[in-house]
């Protein structure tokens, strides 16, 4: 499989200054997460509360591949909205997570943080045409990194594997890419909720961390690929020995037929409890609901 796709590096510069980057510094608590239905792949706002409004300070993937609602490109726009300046991380160069930006026109005016990632010549060219497009410094690889609000609430994100150089032959972009855990101080403790991107949670330093430390499980977008080549043992003790929060909600944003067969609804609901709330983005779009929001 390796050795039949046409497979390029992502070129854009290196980010020269991370700690630069503050995107939740306006807010005061973080709110929790709107998952887009774009069909299969993920679309993700964090958002937060700034002076008593709700605003969206960070955009985490931009996807909608296969089943996308988007009859015309201008309703990318219309169903997720980013300001010209806000920041919009990417957890990896997968299709089904940045291809709608190339139909709208916000996305593209956005301030991009990627991983550099060995991946389709698509996705090459589209990273080549953002004029405001940075990559993770391949030093910060496997480091927690942290957003803080104004209080207690703060985002960790973690960019998970190294990019095995340019000329690699192939690269598991699941793996290599960056994931993001949203953490929110509630009246019980500390609440996470995870977006892993497709990693599997095990592979998630600050994940684990979270975990260590007793944050509760509040929430998960689950990754895409559920149906058995990234389940090992590892993810199903981590995701069973995990404290969890009074809610529990796991969101899967993925087309519906989808000839992936992922994610798995069994393997959750086999480790979780019976009391977890399944959420699908297909089930949104049939109530007309553009997004499923988890709040704390
Ligand atoms: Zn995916």
């Amino acid at each position: 499989m390796a050795t039949v796709r046409n497979r390029k590096a992502i070129a854009s510069p290196d980010l020269a200054n991370i700690a630069g980057l503050s995107p939740l510094a306006k807010a005061s608590r973080i709110l929790g997460v709107r998952l887009f239905d774009v069909g299969q792949g993920d679309s993700v706002a964090i958002l937060v509360d700034v002076e008593g409004n709700e605003e969206a300070a960070l955009q985490l993937d931009y996807g909608g591949r296969e089943r996308n609602p988007f009859t015309k490109n201008s309703d990318v726009d219309l169903r997720m909205p980013i300001a010209g300046n806000q920041l919009l991380m990417l957890t990896h160069w997968d299709e089904d997570h940045w291809c709608s930006a190339p139909k709208g026109t916000m996305a593209q005016n956005a301030v991009w943080l990627v991983p550099r990632q060995v991946t389709s010549p698509r996705a090459v060219r589209f990273s080549a045409t953002l004029n405001d497009i940075h990559c993770i410094p391949e030093s910060l690889v496997g480091q927690t990194l942290r957003f803080n609000t104004r209080n207690d609430d703060y985002i960790l994100w973690e960019k998970i594997g190294s990019f095995p150089g340019a000329f690699a032959k192939d690269e598991d972009c699941n793996k290599s890419g960056v994931a993001l855990a949203i953490v929110r101080k509630g009246l019980d403790g500390f609440e996470a909720i995870l977006l892993p991107g497709d990693a599997p949670f095990e592979k998630v330093g600050c994940f684990l961390q979270l975990e260590q430390q007793g944050v509760a499980l509040r929430g998960i977008l689950a990754f895409h690929h559920g149906a058995g080549t990234h389940w090992t043992q590892a993810t199903a003790s981590l995701l069973q020995n995990w404290t969890k929060a009074k809610t529990l909600e796991v969101v899967f944003s993925c087309s519906q037929p989808n000839s992936y067969n992922h994610p798995d609804e069994g393997r959750y609901k086999a480790l979780l409890p019976t009391t977890t709330a399944f959420l699908r983005t297909a089930d949104a779009r049939a109530s007309k609901a553009i997004a499923i929001d988890l709040r704390f």
